[in-house]
């Protein structure tokens, strides 16, 4: 997740001078930032306090293996071939994606689901293991993609007041997100066996949550991973953010490791300069936080709440 601080900034115009840009943290969302403004020219530097670039994307050597020390699989590619595209990179130069067939093996009481990224493949197994839900399935796809496209937009847009919520994209997306319905509910609108709705919610345990807490907008996880599959990166998911620091290597931007931010510095409202932890100033005309927010907030800003 990414988080920046603007002022009067014109990034992509073609007036837009080369501006310093700082970053606090390598994690897949700082290098996504960082591919995007080396390409527009800026001076980028990425401030990351461990000594390899990831975060909670990255690798782990051991014993001559390699280990993917979050997340393994990945789900729209989409939205990185977008990103690589707009740094003018075709991302299979990058990494090798392979979508897998079957999705995965669900062991659920005495059966063993493997859904595939071929709907009509799905079907067939559906038919197979709880017949009649076939066409629950249907249902689900094609009520899920228009859900889909209403919740899409306005996740990929930053809330920066009160206001952003009453904007008409926002407001015509309150029906899908299913207010007051959790994800197990919303699976029982259409699944009538218990373990189909288990198959299309264990999702919810990488974001530390059950089905039964879970919101029901929630419904479109399992509905990207059936319409759009799910991939496999040879070599790991820490190749994708190898393949970024790459590009934004080549694009003369620069990485600075074992850099720990101390401190984020504030005069009349806006961010002046971030004070590593060796005591070094970096000033620069913008700021990206890629840190954890919570984190962030509780402990790189030391200011009186009535300065903020
Ligand atoms: C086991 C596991 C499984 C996961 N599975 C999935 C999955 O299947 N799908 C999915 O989408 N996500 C998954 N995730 C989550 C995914 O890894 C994160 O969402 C992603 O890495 C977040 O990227 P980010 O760049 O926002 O933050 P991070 O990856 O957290 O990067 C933040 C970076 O900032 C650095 N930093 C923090 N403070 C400072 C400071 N003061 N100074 C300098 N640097 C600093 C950190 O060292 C870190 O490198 C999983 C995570 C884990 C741990």
């Amino acid at each position: 997740m990414c988080f920046s601080i603007y002022k009067n900034c014109e990034f992509g115009s073609e007036q837009a001078c080369r501006k310093k840009i700082a970053i606090i943290g390598a994690g897949p969302g700082g290098l996504a930032v960082a591919m995007q403004l080396t390409e527009q020219g800026h001076d980028v530097h990425i401030y990351e306090k461990a000594a390899e670039i990831g975060g909670r994307t990255s690798l782990l050597k051991q014993d001559g293996f390699s280990f993917d020390l979050g997340p393994t699989a990945l789900n729209m590619p989409n939205v990185l071939t977008a990103l690589f595209a707009d740094c003018n990179r075709n991302i299979q130069d990058y990494i090798k994606l392979i979508s897998l067939d079957p999705l995965y093996s669900l062991y659920i009481d005495d059966i063993v689901f493997s859904p595939s990224p071929h709907q009509d493949k799905t079907k067939r197994a559906i038919a197979q293991l709880f017949p009649g839900e076939e066409e629950h399935y249907d249902r689900f796809m094609r009520d899920n993609a228009k859900k889909m496209i209403y919740l899409l937009p306005i996740w990929q847009e930053p809330f920066t007041s009160l206001w952003s919520v009453f904007r008409l994209r926002t407001l015509r997306a309150l029906p899908s997100l299913t207010l007051g319905n959790h994800l197990i509910d919303e699976l029982a609108k259409y699944f009538e066996d218990k373990r189909l709705r288990l198959a299309f919610s264990f999702e919810t345990k990488f974001l530390g949550m059950s089905p039964w807490q879970t919101p029901g907008a929630f419904s479109v996880i399992p509905f990207s991973e059936h319409y759009f599959g799910v991939f496999h990166i040879i070599g790991g998911i820490n190749r994708l953010t190898y393949a970024m620091s790459e590009i934004i290597q080549e694009n003369g931007g620069n990485i600075h490791l074992n850099q720990c931010v101390q401190q984020i510095n504030i005069a009349s409202k806006n961010i002046t300069s971030l004070t590593l932890e060796n005591g070094e100033t970096v000033e620069a005309d913008y700021f990206f936080l890629n840190a954890d927010y919570a984190y962030a907030m509780s402990h790189l800003f030391f200011l009186p709440k009535s300065t903020y």
